[in-house]
């Protein structure tokens, strides 16, 4: 019989374990037939009693087990520490919180028995969720999909069930800097979407406020698209051009009419332009140089204080 291997990161999740576990079990039954299931939970430097929890579920049911991290290492640390552990012929990645409900996992493991190697998930809507973010969340998937080569699904979850094969090629990209959107989407294979409507979190608090989610998204920019250096040579050459027009200007307008001396304000204008423009283009490049220097730092993307 094939495994099902279960990915779940938790940080603040006391409240939530025991709801999730009591609602994907009941699902582990219903699948018996096909399926065996293996839990993974990574405790990813959660301050509530999250571990402790962890620590007892692991103790009194055999397929559950967790790693816990020295401290908080960020939801893509968890996802790529339980990728590596698990151990299943098929591994599903899932939040705690049930926004991700389990009970799509029949339907995805029958998408897969069709011969599909990736079924991921996508909220059909965003209601529920703050104006302004699901405001942001658009631009920056109509953004990002405009000028990245690597397709991102606006409404895709993390939520998804994949093959082995697609397993061992997501840990195979050795980057530090881990974008999981991209990455799920980067090393392609057949894949298709389950919609479902929008959940809110059972219990507990979203552990993304305004500016993550801003930091998030310019990740993806970086991580994803070069589209940012190209704009800041666009615009450094079309200054290059108008600047030589604007010389030659000035030179036939002093042969012929001859010129005059006036026009400060104009000057001053032209200079912070320019000197804005440098400015920018650096601080795009700047963003470059420190994704190349934690990259080249080669640090582990995650510690492991406790396993079991
Ligand atoms: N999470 C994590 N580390 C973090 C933040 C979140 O492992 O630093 C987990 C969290 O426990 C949950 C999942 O990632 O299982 C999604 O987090 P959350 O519900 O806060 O995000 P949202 O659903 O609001 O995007
Ligand atoms: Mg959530």
């Amino acid at each position: 019989m094939k495994t099902l291997s279960l990915v779940i990161p938790c940080y603040n999740e006391e409240k939530t374990i025991t709801p999730f576990l009591a609602a994907v079990q009941a699902i582990e039954v219903a699948m018996s037939e096909e399926v065996v299931f293996e839990y993974w939970f990574i405790n990813d430097g959660s301050k509530d009693e999250t571990l402790s929890i962890l620590r007892d579920l692991a103790q009194t049911t055999s397929n559950i087990h967790y790693l816990s991290f020295s401290r908080n290492f960020g939801k893509e640390a968890a996802l790529l520490a339980g990728l590596e552990e698990a151990r299943g012929d098929l591994v599903a990645v899932m939040d705690v919180d049930l926004q991700d409900p389990p009970d799509l996992l029949p339907e995805m493991y029958a998408k897969i028995q069709e011969g599909y190697d990736v079924v991921g998930t996508r909220r059909a809507d965003r209601k529920g969720e703050p104006a302004l973010r699901s405001l942001f969340a658009k631009g920056f998937y109509r953004i990002i999909n405009r000028i990245s080569d690597t397709e991102m699904v606006d409404g895709a979850r993390d939520f998804r069930l994949m093959t082995r094969q697609v397993v061992d090629s997501i840990l195979e990209l050795g980057e530090v800097n881990r974008f999981s959107k991209g990455i799920f989407s980067w090393v392609g294979y057949q894949v298709t979407y389950i919609s479902y409507d929008n959940r809110e979190r059972i219990a507990g608090e979203t552990s993304w406020n305004f500016w993550q989610l801003w930091r998030y998204s310019l990740d993806g920019f970086i991580n994803f698209s070069e589209v940012p250096l190209n704009l800041s040579m666009w615009a450094g050459a079309l200054s290059f051009v108008a600047s030589i027009l604007g010389i030659l200007f000035v030179v036939i307008r002093k042969l012929t009419v001859g010129g005059s001396v006036t026009g400060w304000a104009s000057l001053v204008s032209l200079i912070l332009f320019i000197g804005g423009l440098q400015l920018l283009s650096l601080g795009i490049i700047g963003k470059y140089i420190a994704k190349i220097f934690l990259e080249t730092k080669k640090r582990p993307v995650y510690i492991i204080k406790e396993k079991g």
